[in-house]
């Protein structure tokens, strides 16, 4: 049985779906910029999700959504858009740095080997959908306008404070005077923002007579309210998602549609590297480009975040990622040892890799129970599959050409003609394959 920690309850509980097909929704990339190796680390830890979940009979419907409209610089409604800041320094349209980072974050991800969602939702088709749910929450008695747009009024939602435990009071002493003094409330959040004669956005539509674009949080509960459903099974996000855009996003569900939204949320935490918060004035924004150029593979890197647990902090080195590309050549050339010996595994290793993965997704767990079991080749086709490391399609598939190399130099042994077949294997070397000579024949490795 699964046990996973929830955020709504601030516990870990038994995983049970609410219906045959497990609904799940994670909170997709803003496409304005490249996204960063903290932003992908999320995404490999909800993969890791799917996968255990799938491992564990479940079926999955999933819904990713690509942030391409009206994603202000702050979480409180103010500074300029992303995607505008995009378009001007790039000297392209809105809708041209959309689908360029969009494209770039789906190579990135398949380069990762992560699962496609059933559903990639773009926030821009749903506009109609959200002027919908935006009058179904005034009509209820939620919003209340300004000159800069339709605001949800926290007050009305009795359990705002609650998802996140927050402390309204706090926040509104707090809370500054000036550009918000038409808001009635701190928390108080923009579903609908109207564009100023003056103001410059490209991207618009017209409702309630004027041009206007959804607040952020808006989108989210859309696509979840139109291809899912709620309530959803579980909800995924950063631990940045806690105290505004998710508790925003329950909020809205409950003014439109009078329900909750999630059954499950689970929030991963956010990776520093080299112990700073990942930003692009200390320099430290490393895309997996970066990473490439200094000669890690994706999977180096996604076997780097599945060596931490996914609630735990991580700090980003490259002498750990250096660690984490040791350890998986080091396993890949035991599932090469097994497909070339046939090693009978311990008996239970599997099953105590799946009771840590259901013990709250964990992966460093289940990476130490595998550095320190025998596995056979059966054991190791579960485990590539259930990390989706790609390990086995890396190893035993030698091309041709060097199997038959390796089978050339063994017939040179045997025959006493050693010089040749030393030849025979600084050519192997060449093509990063290391021959081991045993009582059972020679044995394959690759280099590294
Ligand atoms: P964004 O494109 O900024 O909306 O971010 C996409 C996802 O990446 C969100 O779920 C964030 O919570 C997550 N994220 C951003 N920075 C980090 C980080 N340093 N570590 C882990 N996750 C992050
Ligand atoms: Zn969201």
């Amino acid at each position: 049985m699964l046990k996973i920690y929830n955020t709504a309850t601030r516990k870990l509980e038994d995983f049970k779906p609410l219906d045959e097909v497990v609904k799940i929704y994670t909170c997709g990339p803003t496409v304005y910029n490249f996204q960063h190796i903290g932003n992908y680390a999320s995404y490999i830890y909800w993969d890791f999700l799917i996968r255990v979940l799938k491992e564990n009979g479940h079926k999955v419907r999933r819904v990713l959504n690509f942030t391409d409209v009206g994603h202000l610089t702050s979480d409180a409604d103010e500074g300029e858009d992303k995607l505008e800041k995009g378009a001007a320094r790039e000297g392209k349209t809105v809708w041209e740095v959309a689908e360029f980072y969009a494209d770039d974050f789906m190579r990135n991800f398949r380069e990762l080997n992560l699962l496609e969602p059933e559903v990639i939702a773009r926030a821009t088709d749903y506009i109609t959908e959200d002027m919908k749910a935006v009058d179904l929450m005034t009509e209820h008695g939620f919003t209340y306008e300004t000159r800069d747009g339709v605001y949800y009024d926290t007050s009305k939602f009795e359990k705002y404070a609650e998802f996140a435990r927050l402390d309204l009071a706090g926040l509104q002493a707090g809370a500054r005077v000036g550009f918000s003094d038409e808001k009635r409330n701190a928390s108080d959040f923009a579903v609908w923002k109207f564009i100023q004669p003056d103001e410059k956005h490209a991207m618009r539509w017209d409702y309630l007579g004027r041009p206007g674009y959804p607040g952020w949080h808006l989108e989210c509960s859309t696509i979840i309210h139109k291809e899912l459903g709620e309530p959803i099974d579980i909800h995924t996000g950063g631990i940045d998602h806690v105290p505004v855009h998710h508790t925003n996003e329950i909020a809205e569900t409950f003014a439109a549609y009078g329900c909750g939204l999630s059954r499950y949320w689970l929030h991963c935490n956010f990776i520093t590297i080299d112990g700073e918060k990942v930003s692009k004035s200390l320099g430290n924004v490393y895309t997996l480009d970066d990473l490439a150029e200094r000669g890690f593979a994706p999977m180096d890197f996604k076997m780097w975040v599945l060596s931490g647990h996914y609630q735990g902090t991580r700090n980003f080195t490259f002498e750990s990622l250096e660690a984490a590309r040791a350890r998986r050549l080091h396993w890949r050339n035991r599932i090469a040892l097994c497909y070339q010996s046939e090693v009978v595994g311990e008996e239970g290793a599997w099953e105590q890799v799946l009771a840590a993965v259901n013990d709250n997704l964990n992966s460093p767990e289940a990476f130490a129970i595998i550095d320190n079991s025998e596995l056979s080749f059966m054991d190791w086709e579960k485990i590539d599959n259930l990390f989706g490391l790609n390990l086995i399609l890396d190893s035993p598939d030698l091309p041709e050409e060097l199997r038959k190399l390796i089978l050339e130099r063994e017939r040179m042994r045997a025959n006493k003609n050693f010089a040749q077949a030393d030849k025979v294997r600084d050519k192997l070397l060449e093509n990063e394959i290391a021959i081991r000579d045993t009582v059972q024949g020679s044995i394959w490795e690759y280099e590294s």
